[in-house]
């Protein structure tokens, strides 16, 4: 079977359909951070985006380029984190009704928020049911559009559309780093940069915890991991999907992990020296930069800030364990 690859064509015309619809969010620096590693970095601030991340850009871009008929029928997705928050805004806006599989034991603050845009939530036991399932059956008897959280063109080129922004504001870059979990935001940056800023090159970052990406791509197939435990709660795919594994193949300079550890100390930096929250996935890209996983000095270097969905509480804790680390 063939595959039929997204192309930046396809970001164009995504950021087309998301103009005045997501926001623009901003490009910020730190002086503070650029002193320390001798280079000149940009953030690409995704948590400040609708519903707290990136993934609105994909979601609704997805539903956008639905038929009539599919739309009238409705659309399902399973997700307990951003994905379903994406689809469910997304659907709002454009009058499409949504149903959201979510485990029974999902935390009350995104089920609340889900409901909030209008959604309807259809709760699953994690421990005896399998939400795919639920899903395709939900396909079958009510006849809904299934929207996947990453191995999508559509969701794929909307992604994209951040880093097209962040290269647009930036100028050409030497290098980016992007969060990685199933591969959406990674495969259409991808597009953007070698469309924009063909000699960047774009780095992903995954969990060490759950590093199948980079498994996957030193073996040269797809490799599927047992299911991770990292506080990265948005990156624990355990596969790459098709589309976006054959896109990551094709152009990534290289995939790499960082630790849960890491991940906090990013997240102190931006609370205390940026003053803005961002989610531990969120700082994956983040953390392989502070961390100099590669060598950045003297040069221009992006970073996408993916989202900054975290319940509060459990952000003040993951600091306080940094600050006695
Ligand atoms: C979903 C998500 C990711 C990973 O995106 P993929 O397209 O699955 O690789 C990264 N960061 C945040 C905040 C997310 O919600």
């Amino acid at each position: 079977m063939s595959l039929v690859l997204p192309a930046y064509d396809d970001v164009v015309r995504a950021s087309q359909t998301l103009k005045g619809v997501a926001h623009r969010t901003p490009v910020l620096v730190s002086h503070t951070l650029n002193e320390r590693l001798g280079a000149q970095v940009f953030f690409k601030c995704e948590n400040l985006q609708r519903m707290g991340a990136f993934k609105f850009r994909g979601g609704y871009n997805a539903l956008a380029n639905l038929s009539d008929a599919q739309r009238q029928a409705g659309v399902v997705a399973f997700s307990s984190g951003n994905h379903a928050q994406a689809v469910a805004l997304a659907a709002q806006l454009l009058g499409v009704s949504a149903t959201i599989v979510m485990p029974a034991d999902a935390p009350r603050a995104k089920k609340a928020a889900t409901l909030g845009y209008g959604a309807r939530v259809v709760d699953y036991d994690r421990a005896t049911q399998d939400r795919e399932e639920i899903a395709r059956g939900l396909v079958d008897k009510e006849g809904l559009t299934l929207i996947p959280p990453f191995d999508h063109a559509e969701v794929i080129a909307g992604q994209g559309t951040a880093v097209k922004e962040l290269l647009e504001d930036t100028g050409g870059l030497d290098a980016l780093f992007v969060p990685l979990g199933g591969g959406g935001l990674l495969s259409g940056s991808l597009l953007s940069a070698q469309a924009i800023s063909p000699d960047c090159a774009v780095y992903g970052v995954e969990p060490e915890a759950g590093s199948d990406g980079q498994q996957s791509l030193r073996k040269g197939s797809v490799v599927r991991i047992a299911q991770p435990s990292s506080i990265a709660d948005g990156a624990l795919t355990q596969a790459l999907g098709n589309l976006t594994f054959s896109l990551i193949q094709q152009h990534v300079r290289d995939l790499l992990t960082v630790t849960d550890s890491q991940l906090i100390q990013a997240m102190q930096f931006f609370a205390e020296r940026m003053k803005i929250v961002v989610e531990p996935t969120g700082c994956l890209g983040a953390a392989a930069v502070f961390n100099e996983l590669v060598p950045l000095k003297g040069q221009r270097v992006g970073v996408v800030l993916s989202g900054g969905n975290v319940d509060l509480a459990a952000f003040g804790r993951l600091l306080e364990q940094g600050a006695q680390t």
